[in-house]
């Protein structure tokens, strides 16, 4: 009987820590808009190592370009 009210209090636990978590997520709302003028143009192809879908980044931010994923994996620079 005290495993099965340890159990729920942990399962009760774990719902209240993933709604806090899910209302934070909302309440910080999407990131801001990047700066015109820090958006330079590119040319990177990059191609899905899974399924081939293959694709080109035209426009980035900031110095470093982060590989899209597809698939569930970083695409590569083709
Ligand atoms: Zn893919």
């Amino acid at each position: 009987m005290t495993a099965l009210v340890l159990v729920a209090a942990l399962v009760g636990l774990a719902i209240i820590a993933v709604t806090v978590w899910s209302i934070g997520l909302i309440a910080s709302g999407p990131p801001p808009e990047p700066d015109p003028e820090d958006i330079r143009e590119v040319d990177v192809p990059y191609v899905c190592t899974v399924c081939g879908l293959s694709l080109t980044v035209s426009q980035a931010q900031g110095g470093e370009i982060t590989a899209p994923r597809h698939c569930r994996e970083n695409m590569a620079e083709a």
